[in-house]
């Protein structure tokens, strides 16, 4: 089915599109608060995808009404990865660039009678609100207002002395009407804004408004925001605005990880991991340093679905199924050893090297250089540790004392002998000879690396390997949740052999190497590899 319709509320989006003439303007709306993570995507995918689907509009707004929490550096970032993510904006706008409209606004609105200068405690608005009673300054003239509310916006009131409240129903059922703050003092500068303003606008009074000055059809939002839609639509009729369609969807939760922005800013802050974009993180930044492409995350997100059933935990194996798909058509197969063992072939030439042919792709044609690359083979080559055992078994294909293997691309070596290390019980090298004529076909087939010339070491990377950050599956539910993150969460091989060809690899470079996983070219010194 067409999943911008669930069933139950597609009559009204066609009525509403009717309305509208049939062309859909979304916003993705951002606070810049922190770095974007895959719960973003599915908002992003939702917003972007009904413009694209419908060819309509769709704003990135940054919704920029805490001037404590925000950074230009979110704003950037943000910026950076919405383009990335393969999203191209109608027009990118920020809440504050609405400040003045917003003010004018709330100057109508205590003119209609429907908003006030309040002097009460955030210990006394609770309290009071918990007994649905009135605050003293519900009922004060309009023009005391008015003129208090005047002198908030000049700076002639202390931060904490005043808001602006609107007048609500403290009688209603909800509890999202009872007079909801929309202004109130802080002697901050904003991000964007400057040092204009000592008085913001509260997210409840702004949304709202601002979406209906951009004209946005559809008011797409998390199922959260649910109880705040009668507040949503009181403010638009009491200042008789235009009334988007509000429709909310489920929120994104993965396994294993947290994506609040709170919590996230927690671990980057206190160093629990190498800041926003550290690969563990389920940030975009993150992922994308992980390899994770756009459209395996696109394609993800779309299979997640958006509908309002509640969300239940999606598992991270779903995500990384997408992402081996989508790299397994776009990464060269290339052979990186990360625990080696030396093998010396006793049948070859001390100075023999020989350029063989490996294949970057398993279809390869064997007349196209392109989708092939040179791997020098010699006298010693390296396998991986776990590819050797002393005895052999049923169901095992690597190597062991009088067994024959198949190095890929290359020649069957057969082990005749091995050098124990001083233990007795470590094997630190295996001797071997190498069958040149391939007259035998091996089962086992194994990676390796060979020396590139008579006693020079191989090409060294470091390889990093992640498994989930956390341990349970719902850190986020957990009273103590930093106590649930995985000490293992990640190894560093520093260490590993590869192929002389990854010296030429650049940053964001994908890779699958043979046997091991998916790896992708970090940024530090380009050699650095992570794995999927
Ligand atoms: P957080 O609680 O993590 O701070 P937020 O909702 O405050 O999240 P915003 O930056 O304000 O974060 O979100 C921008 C848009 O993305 C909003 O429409 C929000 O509903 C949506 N969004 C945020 N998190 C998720 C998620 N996990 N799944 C789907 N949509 C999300
Ligand atoms: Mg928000
Ligand atoms: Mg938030």
């Amino acid at each position: 089915g067409n999943i911008w319709r669930p069933k139950n509320t597609s009559e009204k989006l066609e009525r509403h599109l009717q309305f509208t003439g049939g062309c859909v303007y979304t916003r993705f709306p951002p606070e810049p608060n922190g770095y974007l993570h895959i719960g973003h995507a599915k908002a992003l995918f939702v917003n972007f995808g009904l413009a694209k689907e419908r060819v309509g509009k769709c704003y990135l707004r940054y919704d920029d009404t805490n001037p404590e929490a925000e950074k230009q550096e979110y704003i950037d970032h943000i910026r950076e990865i919405v383009d990335w993510m393969g999203w191209k904006p109608f027009k990118v706008t920020y809440s504050s660039d609405y400040f003045q409209e917003l003010y004018d606004l709330a100057v109508e609105l205590i003119k209609r009678g429907y908003a006030y200068v309040d002097h009460q405690t955030p210990e006394e608005i609770k309290s009071f609100r918990e007994s649905k009673t009135e605050s003293p300054w519900r009922n004060r003239p309009i023009a005391e207002s008015l003129k208090l509310f005047d002198e908030m916006r000049r700076g002639l009131m202390e931060e904490g002395k005043a808001t602006l409240r609107m007048k609500q129903d403290m009688k209603s059922e909800n509890p999202n009407m009872f007079d909801l703050i929309a202004y109130r003092i802080k002697y901050t500068p904003h991000p964007h804004a400057g040092d204009k303003w000592c008085i913001y606008p509260s997210y409840d009074y702004t949304h709202c408004i601002v979406d209906s000055l951009e004209n946005i059809t559809h008011s797409l939002c998390t199922l959260e925001f649910e109880i705040r839609r009668p507040s949503y639509y009181w403010l638009l009729e009491a200042l008789d605005l235009y009334h988007p369609y509000v429709w909310e969807y489920s929120r994104l939760s993965i396994t294993n990880t947290v994506l609040s922005k709170r919590k996230l800013n927690r671990l980057v802050r206190e160093k629990w991991v190498d800041g926003w974009d550290d690969p563990r993180l389920m940030t975009l930044a993150g992922l994308k340093r992980r390899g994770f492409t756009p459209d395996a995350i696109n394609a993800f997100v779309r299979d997640v679905g958006i509908t309002r059933s509640d969300g239940s935990m999606i598992r991270l194996e779903k995500i990384e199924h997408y992402v081996r798909e989508d790299l397994n058509k776009k990464s060269r197969r290339v052979m990186v050893v990360l625990k080696p063992l030396k093998v010396v072939i006793k049948n070859m030439e001390e100075n023999a090297v020989s350029n063989l042919r490996a294949k970057y792709w398993p279809d390869a044609a064997d007349d196209d250089d392109k989708l092939h690359y040179e791997v020098p083979f010699s006298k010693v080559v390296y396998i991986e540790s776990s590819d050797f055992r002393i005895k052999d078994s049923k169901d095992y294909y690597g190597l062991s004392l009088g067994k024959t293997v198949m190095l890929r691309y290359a020649f069957p070596i057969k082990c005749v002998d091995v050098v124990y290390a001083e233990d007795k019980t470590t094997v630190v090298e295996v001797h071997a000879e190498y069958d040149p004529a391939k007259s035998i076909k091996p089962k086992g087939v194994i990676h390796w690396v060979a020396e590139p010339s008579c006693g020079t070491q191989p090409l060294k990377v470091e390889v990093r390997l992640f498994d989930t950050l956390f341990l349970s599956e719902n850190p986020g539910e957990l009273d103590n949740w930093l106590a649930d993150l995985n000490p293992n969460s990640k190894t560093t091989v520093a260490e590993a052999f590869a192929v002389p060809v990854l010296r030429h690899a650049c940053l964001g470079d994908q890779f699958q190497f043979e046997r091991l996983g998916y790896f992708c070219v970090d940024q530090d010194n380009g050699c650095v590899i992570y794995k999927n």
